[in-house]
């Protein structure tokens, strides 16, 4: 028999799914079959549920005033950071890497010659 996925069913799904339960479980608690809980899902949830053990830390960037935003580095890296010289007003770079973010690449154009 076709599962009849009323509103109520499919937020007591929804809750279901997003406490944790497994399919099979849902499936007890609403009295419908795994199959029918977890292709509902799939068509509800396009990403699958975050794993609590492999969630991805997240990176919090303390954010203190405004410090020129010059890279060191890669992104990535574990030494990637910023400078933390105060900028120049209107610039996001410091006296310093202003200069070398705005120089005119002249070197550049040395191999079209
Ligand atoms: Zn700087």
């Amino acid at each position: 028999m076709e599962t009849v996925w009323t509103i109520e069913l499919t937020q007591q799904l929804s809750a279901l799914w997003q406490e944790g339960f497994s399919t099979a479980e849902i499936g007890r608690r609403l009295g419908i079959s795994k199959n029918a809980v977890v292709g509902k899902a799939h068509r509800l949830f396009l990403t699958p549920r975050p794993s609590p053990v492999k969630r991805a830390p997240i990176k919090i960037v303390e954010f203190s005033g405004p410090t020129c935003s010059w890279p060191y580095g890669h992104p990535g890296e574990k030494t990637f950071h910023f400078c933390d010289e105060r900028p120049m007003s209107g610039k996001p770079y410091c006296a310093e890497h202003a200069a070398l973010a705005y120089i005119k690449p002249k070197s550049q154009n040395s191999n079209a010659a």
